[in-house]
């Protein structure tokens, strides 16, 4: 069956021809069948297919997943590891001799506190790229990191991973100035969950599960009033992390964990539909939704659920520029002076990256096609151009003043947060372009492709050159 289709909106396809009903859904995102104890148990409007299900079609997006996966590549596991080898006091070795490794940059120079954080947002990139194109080059690079990851723990002991010292921790839970201990080790939770997701790695799995364990016994014992001194720092979307890993393991003390991230000052506001977001910095904020979404998803929480929406509709309604990017100079702003926060330094990556997760979790719930709208126009032009199609580098920042160019980051001595969430941002375009419930099928974005439904044995598949053309066609396979 072949379907031309003029009009970019969400199409459901007859459901004669598609029909059947919906099973139990994680909208984590995709449904990684058997690999969830505690599934969604929120009502669901439709559900996005597993990754490894969807393969990308020439197009630009394409050439940017290719040129992103070139890169990944490039960078050696030992140069990725040996922070963490250092701080353990463990060393690469060949035929039991020293081996010398060239060390990375930027952020990730020995001296720097968020050193490891790549190294996370890769773990999650190199699952991600293989459920994406089946290739074994990224499953093997990631095998190679969490093998030495292992090795790194068991060095460490008592189930501790970092590239750097615990005491960076414990300055965090003193209140003493530290940059952002638990948000670098959210980028380690997270790379060696999405390790098990997608690349089916069974160690990642045990390894964070005794990182999980190694924070629950650290945070147990601590005071209500150590514990809000701690969080007012940077946490990323550790408690994210700690619901998707009670998700897989069905086990309690992960969900405490999650919950003891509750940022109350942050959050409680948005209960109260309360736009409070003030001068706050913007990318410390939005995962702490990210979780909150989650919670809803996995105890249907209405509270969690309401405070999201109404998180979103915040954002997108006041706090996002044109193209669909948030932030000027990372910080939150007053909505009413956007015309004087027109700089060289909007639109951090990581804001859009964080509020295009939100988007898919908040489309799941509803279906609702303004959420699919927002995110085509920040992914075609936000995430689409972050990357310099010449070089394969990534940019920090959308910049919106006239006059002002972006700035690429260099291949081994920069390693920005952007850095490290563009390494994701170009491995998973394929996530949300298909949804489907028992109705039909979605096509949200209107990308070259192909998409596998295994449920109902048939392949759909999309050519189009939009935006060039406002066209795009579909094909039906049984
Ligand atoms: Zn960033």
């Amino acid at each position: 069956m072949r379907i031309d289709m003029n009009k970019k909106v969400l199409v459901a396809f007859a459901a004669s021809v598609l029909s059947a009903g919906m099973s139990a859904q994680s909208v984590y995102p995709g449904q990684h069948h058997g690999k969830m104890k505690i599934e969604t148990v929120a009502p669901v409007s439709v559900a996005s297919f597993d990754l490894k299900d969807v393969r990308l079609l020439p197009s630009r997006f394409r050439d940017n997943m290719l040129r992103d996966s070139a890169w990944m590549v490039s960078l050696d596991v030992n140069r990725l590891l040996h922070s963490f080898r250092t701080n353990a006091g463990v060393f690469a070795g060949r035929e039991g001799g020293y081996m010398t490794v060239k060390k990375l940059g930027g952020w990730e120079s020995l001296d720097c506190e968020l050193r490891g954080h790549t190294t996370g947002h890769l773990l999650s990139a190199f699952g991600l790229m293989y459920a994406a194109t089946g290739s074994e080059i990224f499953k093997l690079k990631g095998d190679s990191l969490v093998n030495g990851l292992e090795e790194v723990q068991k060095a460490l002991k008592g189930g501790y991973l970092s590239a750097y010292p615990e005491e960076l921790i414990h300055r965090n839970m003193q209140g003493k100035g530290v940059w952002a201990p638990w948000y670098t080790l959210h980028k380690l939770f997270s790379g060696l969950i999405d390790q098990y997701l997608y690349a089916d790695n069974r160690t990642a799995l045990e390894v964070v599960t005794r990182m999980g364990d190694w924070a629950y016994n650290k945070l147990k014992p601590l005071s209500e009033e150590t514990r809000r001194l701690m969080i007012r720092n940077e946490f990323g979307g550790v408690n994210e992390s700690f619901y998707n890993l009670y998700a897989i393991t069905g086990e309690e003390r992960y969900q405490w964990l999650a919950e003891y991230f509750y940022h109350n000052d942050v959050i409680d506001p948005l209960k109260e539909q309360r736009d409070d977001l003030g001068t706050k910095h913007t990318n410390t904020f939005i995962p702490k939704v990210l979780a909150e979404a989650r919670h809803y998803e996995l105890t249907q929480n209405e509270t969690s659920r309401k405070l999201s929406e109404y998180f979103w509709h915040a954002m997108i309604d006041h706090h996002t520029y044109a193209p669909g990017c948030s932030s000027d100079k990372e910080h939150f702003f007053d909505p009413k002076k956007f015309s004087q926060h027109l700089t060289g330094y909007t639109g951090e990556t990581c804001c859009t990256y964080n509020m295009l997760k939100l988007s898919r979790h908040l489309f799941c719930w509803t279906g609702d096609s303004s959420i699919a709208d927002y995110y085509e126009r920040a992914l075609y032009n936000h995430i689409l151009g972050q990357q310099d199609p010449e070089t394969g580098m990534v940019a920090y920042f959308l910049p919106l003043l006239s006059g002002s160019h972006k700035l690429y980051s260099t291949k081994e001595n920069s390693f920005w947060c952007c850095v490290g969430s563009g390494f994701e941002n170009h491995a998973k375009y394929g996530e949300a372009i298909y949804y489907h419930n028992d109705q039909g099928i979605y096509v949200n974005l209107f990308i070259p492709s192909q998409v596998n439904w295994r449920e109902k044995g048939l392949t759909l598949s999309q050519e189009t050159n939009f935006p060039a053309n406002e066209t795009t066609q579909l094909s039906i396979r049984r």
